[in-house]
């Protein structure tokens, strides 16, 4: 059968999304739904990727089917395009699967023409010159990329000539000064006239979309977002609306809830006589939803209940798009609204309290990345009431940032290059802008509502945000906030929740979690079959991850003991040994120091399971770099620094992360480990003793195995001394010994590693890297480049590889299994705080994951979640 590339609204509905796109797919089921919505076609997905699989030319095929297509939509219409006689304009919008708002791009009032417009005349002469001056500047935009500038240039010209406020109090006759001035720019930056073929217009307009998947913000986004490059974009082309005809006419986009608060009421603005994107650009300031009611409330109310059934048709709270062409309302898209954190946890609750979703589904509802802003900490309250805020705008997404002012997104490029935190501030946002909003922790902008561009991205991205300040003026090298002159690099701190902005840098707090929250939390473990662990390394740390809800510590690691100032000493002595008998002297020190640490974590772990992983990282580590602490270092030791710097020297390796470090520092040096083992088991008599219900559970873990022989060596040791110790306390503890799996031969030979060891934890950010053969530290600059290239299409080190890495996890489970089906199996890498990366250990049948304090309840949910 012959393949199809473009689909009727009629002919699609919402399981369709790959193929129409998101917004095709909801307009096609709310054609189906028999809901108010301009007819259309919508050209696939599929003819998006044959478009570049033919090296960027649309098959006469395709181009077909658009015609067969326009022809069936004018029978739909009873219009004509093409044509004098009744004609029909469309729009020409895009839409992948995912919804990318504001990345690609739109053409309204596609068809019009001189001829065309002086026929449209006839009935309406400002609705004609109105809608052909948009297009003209649309299409200059999206199909020849001309800067918007050119053409508010014109405008601001007219506008001024003719003593008006804005656009939209142009006359009939300047706003046909308007469309020949405008084809006048046309024509002299894009090197021909405005193409008066609405065919022409038509092709040129998809082509356009096509192309427009990959341009820089789209890619970015996609990037952020970790999707697809392959997905392709869809095309609707749709009937036109006209919200700009005069009186009874209005356009706007609404939410069904209020997407800052979750509040149950339609959130949202429009314009009087105006076009959509008025509203989204930002360059009008639009009214409040309310204001419909009390002008229109017969349309109002019909949008009222539009908006509560597609709620209940979509499960979700939807953010809708609206045009009211005299008096009457048509849908223009529905999707389900992005929100904040606090929104999306209230509207999750409510839904399940309505009875419209299941817990399941609620679960299933929340945008990870932005719950992880929940998480994040808020203003010190004690620190605002010193103060009093400099402006205040429209609080857009919630959060609390301080940081370097920067006026462009090229500067917080350029600052957070050097790890330094900005707020962008802008007079507005555009989508050129995305990169520079991600890099920085706020932004700030002058103009625009709550559905400006800056608002719905930084909601998008979790990040506080305020839009609107009117207290501000942003110019090139500076802003004036109110009478105070700012420039780049002074200190600003934002509350995108309250919309307030002060100088300097303010303490931030985290926040606790609240009921709404918790619920899901509680809804999450009922479904979940995996633990959340936490990797910590102090019992402050441990302390806030139990509070979010961990069930044990699944790494601690040593080394980080080791490297706080009042140890360090300690700690270079030792390597500096040069006997055995130094070694102990030295260690001795350190003792303490360590068992006083155990037991602080024991306190705080009570009878929870907690793993900790012996020392790992390679001795030069710890080393002093200036030449000052080497002097230093050279009198406490009585060496001399010629002697510290040839140490120094010999434990320099070509690739240290392969080098002497792991168990192969404890087989070297038994002492070590040994000292490990009586802190940790001294340190759990001790408490023992003191807590007398309590079991403790210490896990004890061995990094970097590669042979069972290693492992043998070093349980061996470990064993004898902790059961010695115990024995002579009189006590009991349930202590194991266990290993990391973090090289590729320890995967395959995990049967024989199995036999001897108590548990198993996949140290995956090691593995990754050894699988991989690059470092993580490394890969940096050229990993940059096989993103680009296409090469790869996620870090590996943040979501982990399931085909390469994973299957070696696979390999290891299985095999250790078979020999001890019991055995305890986790994972303590960084992907155990990655949603996608916990969706494959969940497949593969681990008992836990363990990720940072912060991201313990994402995993949670995470693991709640197909
Ligand atoms: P985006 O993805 O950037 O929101 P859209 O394709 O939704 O782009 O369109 C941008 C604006 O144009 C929206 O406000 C929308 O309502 C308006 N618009 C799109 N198609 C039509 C139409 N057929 N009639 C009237 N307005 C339209
Ligand atoms: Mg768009
Ligand atoms: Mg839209």
């Amino acid at each position: 059968m012959k393949k199809q590339f473009v689909y009727l609204f009629s002919e699609g509905n919402a399981q369709m999304r790959e193929i129409l796109g998101g917004k095709g797919a909801n307009l096609a089921e709310m054609t189906r739904l028999n809901l108010p919505v301009p007819q259309g076609f919508v050209v696939s997905t599929e003819a998006c990727n044959d478009y570049y699989d033919k090296d960027g030319v649309i098959s006469d095929v395709i181009k077909d089917e658009v015609i067969k297509n326009m022809r069936s939509l004018e029978k739909i219409t009873k219009k004509n395009f093409n044509s004098n006689d009744n004609p029909l304009l469309v729009s020409v919008r895009s839409g992948s699967r995912a919804s990318m708002p504001g990345m690609m791009d739109t053409v309204l009032n596609l068809g019009l023409n001189d001829e065309v417009a002086l026929v449209m005349a006839k009935n309406n002469e400002r609705l004609a010159y109105d809608s052909y001056r948009r297009l003209i500047q649309m299409f200059a935009d999206v199909v020849h990329g001309v800067d918007k500038k050119h053409f508010d240039q014109v405008m601001d010209t007219i506008v001024d000539k003719y003593e008006v406020e804005t656009d939209h109090d142009l006359s009939v006759i300047a706003l046909k000064e308007v469309v020949e001035r405008y084809k006048e720019t046309f024509k002299r930056e894009v090197k021909e006239a405005f193409p008066q073929d609405p065919e022409k217009q038509l092709m040129q307009a998809i082509e356009s979309v096509f192309k427009s998947w990959n341009n820089d913000r789209a890619i970015y986004y996609r990037r952020m977002h970790k999707i697809p490059d392959t997905w392709g974009t869809a095309v609707s082309v749709q009937e036109m609306v006209f919200g700009n005809m005069g009186e009874g006419c209005a356009t706007g986009v609404a939410f069904s809830r209020n997407p800052a608060t979750g509040t149950k009421e339609l959130y949202g603005e429009f314009l009087f006589d105006a076009q959509g994107e008025d509203v989204v650009a930002g360059t009008h300031t639009p009214l409040q939803i309310s204001q419909l009611k009390e002008t229109m409330p017969k349309q109002y109310a019909e949008f009222q209940e539009i908006s509560n059934f597609l709620e209940k048709h979509y499960h979700d709270m939807q953010d809708m798009e609206f045009t009211i062409e005299n008096y009457k309302l048509f849908i223009l898209q529905t999707r389900a609204g992005k929100r904040t954190a606090q929104a999306a946890v209230k509207i999750a609750n409510d839904l399940v309290r309505e009875g419209i979703i299941t817990k399941k589904e609620a679960i299933e509802s929340l945008d990870l990345d932005i719950i992880d802003g929940l998480l994040h900490p808020q203003f010190k309250l004690e620190a605002l009431q010193s103060i009093e805020p400099i402006a205040s705008g429209l609080p857009a997404s919630p959060g609390a940032a301080s940081g370097l002012i920067v006026l462009s997104a090229k500067k917080a490029v350029e600052y957070s290059d050097k790890g330094r935190p900005t707020i962008l501030v802008r007079m507005e946002t555009s989508p050129e802008d995305i990169e520079g909003m991600n890099l920085s922790l706020g932004i700030l902008t002058a103009r625009g509502g709550m559905t400006s561009h800056a608002a719905v991205v930084a909601r998008g991205m979790g990040k506080a945000c305020i839009v609107g300040s009117s207290d501000l003026r942003v110019f090139e090298d500076h802003v004036m906030i109110k009478d105070k002159k700012y420039f780049e690099g002074d200190q600003i701190s934002i509350d995108g929740g309250t919309g307030f902005v002060y100088e300097g840098q303010i303490e931030t707090q985290s926040v606790a979690i609240a009921e709404d929250f918790d619920n899901i939390l509680t809804w999450s473990d009922e479904i979940a079959d995996l633990k959340v662990y936490t990797n910590a390394d102090s019992s402050h740390e441990i302390q806030t991850a139990l509070d979010f809800g961990a069930q044990g510590v699944g790494l601690v690691r040593t080394e980080h003991m080791f490297f706080e100032a009042d140890r360090i000493r300690a700690v270079r002595e030792m390597i500096l040994s040069t006997n055995e008998m130094q070694r102990e002297v030295a260690l001795s020190k350190i003792l303490p120091i360590q068992r006083d640490d155990f037991e602080k974590i024991f306190r705080t772990v009570k009878e929870l399971p907690v793993t900790i992983r012996y020392l790992d990282p390679p001795l030069h580590e710890f080393m002093p770099t200036t030449t000052q602490d080497i002097e230093e270092l050279a009198t406490v030791m009585s060496m001399s620094v010629h002697e510290i710097r040839d140490t120094i020297r010999s434990l320099h390796e070509f690739n240290p992360m392969m080098g002497h470090r792991g168990c192969r520092l404890a087989i070297t040096y038994p002492e070590i480990a040994l000292m490990q083992t009586r802190a940790i088991i001294e340190a759990a008599i001790n408490v023992t003793k003191e807590m007398k219900d309590n079991v403790l559970k210490p896990e004890i873990m061995i990094p970097l195995v590669g042979d069972v022989a290693e492992f043998n060596f070093l349980a061996k040791k470990v064993k004898t001394l902790a059961d010695q110790l115990i024995r002579e306390s009189g006590v009991s503890i349930n202590y194991t010994v266990g290993t990391m799996i973090e090289l590729p031969r320890a995967c395959i030979l995990a049967d024989e590693i199995a036999l001897e060891a108590d548990f198993f934890s996949f140290g995956t950010n090691d593995l990754t890297q050894m699988t991989y053969g690059f470092s993580r530290d490394d890969a940096g600059g050229f990993l940059k480049s096989y993103y680009k290239l296409g090469i790869y299409g996620d870090d590996p080190f943040s979501t982990l590889d399931t085909s390469g890495v994973g299957e070696l996890i696979k390999i290891a489970i299985d095999r250790a299994r078979k020999v001890k089906p019991n055995i305890k199996i986790g994972i303590c890498g960084e992907h155990g705080g990655d949603p996608r990366s916990i969706a494959f250990f969940k497949s593969v049948g681990m008992n836990y994951v363990s990720c940072s304090p912060f991201r313990v309840p994402i995993a949670r949910i995470s693991l709640a979640r197909d």
